[in-house]
């Protein structure tokens, strides 16, 4: 995290991102750099931008010739209820420290440019997209891969960059390409913390100050099942009683699920028999967090 901050603080702050709204303005530049035969790298946001984004952004300024981070609250991948409208807005603060990182473009459409009158169509995942989050929000994931999918489109990029800490939604974007032949590579980031451990997520905005303490035990509880799981323990219902103790820890916490799967295939496991992914999510007071752990056994 302190080399981010360096790069996000050391930057030349010359190289404003060019910031486009209009969804065919941005396809024509992007192809008029494609024809020079320059690559393309994108980083898909809803803003609100943290250390976590940057991370990605960073990313697709070292790897791809040209760099674009897209900003867009999604509307049609939250359900009425939800917090599509007191999602954090910071356009300008955003753009503030992608320039400090030399991004090229900043693709910021209006929801009338993503979805005019008369948008009529949907992608559908299956499988992958109809566990855990798709159960806790049923819409949720046909909005991401229906977004994405556009978004791919306008951009054309060869990579496009996302962070692990939405683990399930990688797997979902990975079966949309796999399964519709998007020619784009999918490349997956760790996890950006709090040097607390909490996950940096732009909805911590939410939690009181009272509430960001008691949201250490979602990485405490990850973190005492990769101890767990070291120490030789193969059986997952050992793992989900201990990390349910930790969490209980915390007196607003409530737990929507704690799932042991198979990280390539999400499915779930009752042995952890190699490779293994932890997902949690985790209502604290009104504030829905999730976090998850990648661990590998033999390593
Ligand atoms: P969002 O703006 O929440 O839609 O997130 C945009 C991208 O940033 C997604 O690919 C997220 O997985 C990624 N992201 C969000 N938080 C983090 C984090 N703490 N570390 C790494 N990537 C993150």
């Amino acid at each position: 995290m302190e080399k981010i901050e360096k790069m996000a603080t050391s930057g030349n702050e010359e190289l404003k991102p060019v910031l486009i709204t209009d969804p065919e303005e941005m396809r024509r530049r992007l192809n008029e750099l494609r024809k020079e035969g320059k690559t393309v790298g994108l980083v898909p946001t809803m803003g609100a931008l943290h250390y976590g984004h940057l991370s990605l952004a960073i990313a697709a300024k070292n790897e791809t010739d040209v760099s674009v981070v897209s900003i867009f609250v999604n509307p049609t991948q939250f359900a009425p209820g939800e917090d599509f409208d007191k999602y954090p807005r910071t356009l300008d603060a955003d753009l503030e420290l992608l320039s400090q990182l030399g991004i090229d473009f900043v693709f910021a459409p209006s929801a009338s440019a993503m979805y005019p009158a008369g948008f009529d169509a949907s992608v559908h995942i299956g499988g992958v997209a109809k566990i855990l989050e798709g159960e806790c929000r049923p819409t949720h994931f046909d909005g991401v891969a229906t977004v994405v999918l556009k978004l791919f489109n306008i951009v054309g990029p060869n990579i496009a960059y996302f962070g692990q800490k939405d683990f399930q939604q990688v797997a979902v974007v990975k079966k949309m390409v796999a399964d519709l032949n998007v020619p784009v590579e999918i490349d997956m980031r760790p996890i950006i913390r709090e040097k607390s451990g909490l996950a940096m997520s732009s909805r911590n905005e939410y939690l009181s100050a009272e509430e960001r303490g008691q949201a250490l035990v979602l990485s405490k509880a990850l973190e005492k099942a990769e101890e767990l799981i070291r120490s030789g323990v193969r059986d997952v219902s050992a793992l989900y009683d201990e990390m349910k103790r930790v969490i209980e820890t915390a007196p607003s916490a409530k737990i929507d699920y704690i799932y042991v799967a198979d990280p390539d295939s999400l499915e779930e496991m009752e042995r952890v028999a190699g490779n293994v992914v932890i997902l949690l999510a985790v209502r604290v007071g009104a504030t829905r967090l999730i976090d998850n752990r990648i661990v590998e056994p033999q390593r």
